[in-house]
């Protein structure tokens, strides 16, 4: 159930999220509670909350407020959830995460990125965020089944382990499609195991490497 009230964001939050749709108030709060500058490196610091995606080296990007909203948004949080996200780039979504479910498995597969996000990471965190360097096309077995699921980065289609790895009731959220066109899903897991799919909008995403991937894995 999404809990409405009529307090008073911060401008950014304001113009970027609640304008375009964001209403789910657990997640706007953690929106203001998380300095999304601690994450982003110092020489980009004035474009934290800007409407766009930001540099964090190793080719990547923290990606644009609305689409992180969007996307935890679609994952229906409560505070009792184990989430993995996949991707951990610069650690924002993980640690915005951690203010709305109760344990977060976090992956990464640019050991650069991976140790940078570590220390912000700790230093933020609410709920534990428990991060690893991998491939996280395969998810992460030991900790499965996930009652929700996040990929920051784009998939040629829906990798079957992390299709495997969410929980019955679950919900994953995952761009997929190829480099120029792809699209934000939200996939449900019925009583039945079948998963019911929605489309939340068009984006653009850096890929997905991997086994179940694009393929490749950094050195
Ligand atoms: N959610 C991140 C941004 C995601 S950018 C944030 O809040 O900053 C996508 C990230 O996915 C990049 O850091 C990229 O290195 C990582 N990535 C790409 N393929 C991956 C894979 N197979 N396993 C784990 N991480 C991967």
């Amino acid at each position: 159930m999404l809990q409405k009230s009529a307090k008073r964001w911060p401008q950014w939050i304001e113009s970027q999220l609640v304008r375009r749709g964001i209403e789910d108030d657990r997640v706007l709060r953690a929106f203001e509670a998380v300095p999304r500058e601690a994450f982003i490196p110092s020489r980009y610091r004035d474009r934290a909350y800007s409407d766009r995606p930001v540099n964090i080296g190793c080719r990547q990007t923290i990606s644009q407020p609305f689409v992180v909203a969007l996307s935890i948004q679609a994952l229906e949080l409560t505070g009792t959830e184990k989430v993995l996200d996949v991707g951990t780039g610069s650690g924002y979504q993980a640690v915005l995460l951690s203010h709305l479910a109760r344990e977060v498995f976090s992956i990464e597969v640019h050991h650069k990125l991976f140790i940078n996000a570590k220390l912000v990471v700790e230093r933020c965190q609410r709920a534990p965020v428990y991060q690893r360097h991998g491939d996280g096309s395969l998810g992460w077995a030991a900790e499965a089944p996930f009652d929700a699921i996040v990929a920051g980065a784009r998939a040629p289609h829906l990798p079957q382990s992390l299709a495997d790895q969410l929980a019955v009731g679950g919900r994953m959220v995952i761009p997929i499609g190829g480099e120029s066109a792809q699209g934000l899903f939200q996939f449900k897991k019925e009583a039945d195991g079948i998963l019911r799919k929605k489309m939340l909008t068009r984006v653009v995403f850096v890929p997905l490497v991997g086994k179940e991937g694009t393929g490749g894995v950094p050195d």
